[in-house]
């Protein structure tokens, strides 16, 4: 089949890669759209070292095989993390953090840049009729931008920052804003900014204090930036990962009661809801060949993706 491989080094176009076979309790997929994000860029930049295999982790697809008769034909999205099974983890409904999780196209698991993927059956999710498979694409970047509200209560009087202007930001903010609160975005790029506008205060400096703050310019002076503008007692949700380390002044957290907070993937569900009910507005996906990868890996524009 036809997919785009990491060898380590860099990612090939092949068409002599095998067909995965059906395992039990899982389905094999037959990719229909895919989309590219800053954590494939990292991948094949060398930020997240060890991972070998068919890249990418976004997609839509139909089911073709599975051994559950339900889902044979249906229209697809699948979550990343899979789990052992039978950890703390997995047993606590946390499969994400199972230590020794595969995760769709960057640990241990071929991605979805590929005519054709495996996943587990309890991860997969049927895209309702009315939502067009080309926005669905949107579900698991979504879901990651959802698990801030999964994970920390927002409230309708909360004054709250987020910082970049990107495409994340812009889930992000799109979320906040459905909570009520009072909504502000710091960025760099006057004309990113500009997309913001129909939905949040947009600014590209601020001498307030928020309640909450959220960082997602996944660069280190983002957060420097997100640590000046909390507010004592406030809050810091960290929602990028760094290619560096990224030195932090622990006791001003301390001394000003700052509480950090992390959140990654998010859930499925909320997100094809959200999507299919259009409150999220997202510009429309650029979908190339697999074989025109080079192409989109250089396109700019809010999201890039193949059609396969
Ligand atoms: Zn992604
Ligand atoms: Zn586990």
């Amino acid at each position: 089949m036809r997919a785009l491989y990491f060898d380590g080094k860099e990612l090939q176009y092949r068409e002599d890669l095998p067909k995965p076979q059906l395992i039990p309790n899982h389905s094999v997929i037959q990719v229909k759209y895919a989309a590219m994000c800053s954590t494939d860029k990292g991948i094949i930049h060398g930020y997240k070292a060890g991972f070998k295999g068919i890249l990418g982790h976004e997609f839509v697809g139909t089911v073709i095989e599975s051994d559950d008769e339900q889902l044979i034909g249906k229209n697809v999205v699948a979550e990343i993390n899979e789990g052992c099974g039978d950890c703390y983890y997995c047993n606590n409904n946390l499969e994400k953090h199972c230590p020794d999780r595969q995760t769709i196209g960057i640990i241990n698991h071929d991605g979805c840049f590929a005519e054709y993927l495996v996943t587990a059956n309890h991860l997969i999710h049927i895209i309702p009729d009315n939502l067009a498979l080309e926005k669905a694409v949107y579900t698991e970047p979504l879901s990651a931008a959802l698990e801030i509200t999964n994970s920390i209560h927002i409230k309708p009087s909360d004054k709250i920052a987020v910082i970049g202007d990107g495409r994340l930001s812009y889930m992000i903010a799109q979320i906040i804003n459905l909570t009520g609160a009072d909504l502000t975005v710091l960025g760099k790029h006057s004309e990113k900014l500009a997309l913001f506008s129909a939905f949040a205060r947009t600014q590209m400096e601020t001498e307030e204090s928020y309640d909450i703050v959220i960082e997602a310019t996944g660069s280190p002076s983002g957060i420097k930036k997100a640590l000046s503008l909390v507010r004592s007692r406030g809050t810091l949700i960290v929602k990028s990962t760094y290619a560096e380390q990224v030195p932090i002044d622990l006791s001003y957290l301390v001394v000003n009661e700052i509480r950090l907070f992390g959140t990654r993937c998010g859930p499925f569900l909320p997100a094809l809801k959200m999507l299919e009910q259009n409150l999220i507005d997202l510009p429309d996906i650029v979908y190339y060949d697999l074989k025109d990868y080079k192409k989109a890996f250089n396109d700019s524009r809010f999201k890039v993706g193949f059609k396969l």
